[in-house]
């Protein structure tokens, strides 16, 4: 082409290329919806499943990819699909494994949206849900019909904190032929190395730990069975569970400091709990790290560490109204939902809602420990319990 282009199209062309000869430590953040192919038969030859090629950018780029591929090798599998929430990863798990007909066992502590997608396939897909004891452990064989396909499983209930026997869960989930899923989120894969405890299906909130800024909304599914994650990349697929590039990278970014945030989270979460647990006003702990906790034995023999995310329940002499009183007077705890970030956070749960068989009197209240200095959280939660006497 010699003629000149005009203004229009040099707007719109461009002849850049990755630089040869640039390294640097940050993967690039490659967005695209179309990618190019260099002729019609290499467009026909190309396969949307093919992780080492491109096809769509809803299917990925080198930037989700590259993060796909460290997810799989932290948790210890070998397939990742990231998904645009932890919640959208659940219902990606949910399509993928389940048909009308099929039986799902969820427990009953389980996170609310994920009970909450449970009704939904119960209602209107013809899919069983129900929901079992969390610390059913091997019990759960008697629950285990001939159309079970899944059985979800989430250690601890991240809001009233049970930790839940994965291998014996496993143990008879597999003598039937039926999958496990895990909500892995609160160990964030660090604690609970799940593949080595025979789960098949490890999902993760990415939002939480790996993001570690309260700004990024993200999922991911991990298998290590090729058969399992192509099912799984179908739902994607068919889906449309896309993420954003930039999204991708920050996840990416945040990964190099996750294990040390992670320890640190849970240093001061455990300062900050057995601080708690010799106050008056509170009843009990729910910390899996703590004896009180129920699961306390299995988190010490499958965890090496635990999140900042815990429970306490108060004393049931105060009513909801002066327990909310006390969040409201909190200063450095700030109020809202979602956890692993660096800022500390509570919030009040009703747990006779939630939950049928729950026992407890008191209220619950759910505190994240964040990265302040766990002595500046405790000198605010005295001051804020003070509205209580
Ligand atoms: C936050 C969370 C999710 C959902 O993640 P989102 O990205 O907020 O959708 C799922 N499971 C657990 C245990 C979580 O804490």
């Amino acid at each position: 082409m010699t003629k000149k282009k005009s203004l229009q199209t040099l707007l719109t062309t461009t002849d850049y290329k990755p630089p040869v000869g640039f390294a640097a430590f940050p993967t690039a953040i490659h967005h695209a919806s179309t990618v190019l192919f260099k002729d019609v038969a290499a467009l026909r030859a190309r396969n949307w499943q093919d992780k080492n090629a491109y096809t769509y950018g809803l299917h990925g780029t080198p930037t989700t990819f590259t993060l796909e591929a460290r997810l799989a090798e932290i948790e210890g599998g070998t397939h990742c699909l990231l998904a645009p929430s932890g919640l959208a990863a659940i219902a990606m798990i949910d399509f993928a494994l389940l048909k009308t007909g099929d039986d799902v066992l969820i427990p009953e502590n389980v996170y609310g949206p994920n009970r909450e997608l449970g009704n939904w396939l119960a209602k209107d897909f013809g899919i069983a849900a129900r929901y079992y004891d969390p610390l059913i452990g091997e019990g759960i064989a008697e629950l285990i019909q001939d159309n079970t396909r899944l059985i979800w499983t989430e250690a601890p209930g991240s809001v009233s904190m049970e930790m839940p026997d994965i291998p014996s869960i496993c143990r008879a989930a597999h003598a039937r032929g039926v999958l496990v899923a895990l909500d892995n989120t609160w160990s964030s894969g660090l604690a609970f190395r799940a593949f080595d405890h025979d789960v098949d299906v490890v999902m993760q909130a990415l939002t939480k730990y790996q993001s570690g800024g309260s700004d990024i909304l993200m999922g991911a599914v991990i298998t290590r069975d090729k058969s399992i994650h192509q099912k799984i990349e179908l739902a994607h697929m068919r889906l449309g569970m896309g993420v954003s590039a930039d999204d991708v990278y920050l996840v990416l970014r945040g990964l190099s400091s996750m294990k040390l945030r992670f320890e640190a989270h849970d240093a001061g979460a455990r300062v900050v709990a057995n601080w708690l647990k010799y106050r008056d006003e509170i009843a009990h702990v729910l910390h899996p790290a703590f004896p009180e906790c129920p699961g306390h034995e299995i988190w010490k023999r499958d965890f090496t560490g635990a999140a900042g995310l815990f429970s306490v329940i108060f004393n049931e002499r105060y009513s909801e109204a002066q327990t909310d009183a006390f969040i409201d007077a909190l200063q450095l705890f700030k109020i809202g939902y979602s956890w692993g970030g660096a800022n500390s956070l509570c919030v009040p749960y009703r747990m006779q809602t939630m939950r049928q068989q729950w026992t407890q009197a008191g209220q619950l209240v759910r505190l994240n420990i964040g990265l302040e200095d766990p002595q500046d959280l405790i000198a605010d939660l005295e001051q804020a319990l003070r509205v209580l006497n």
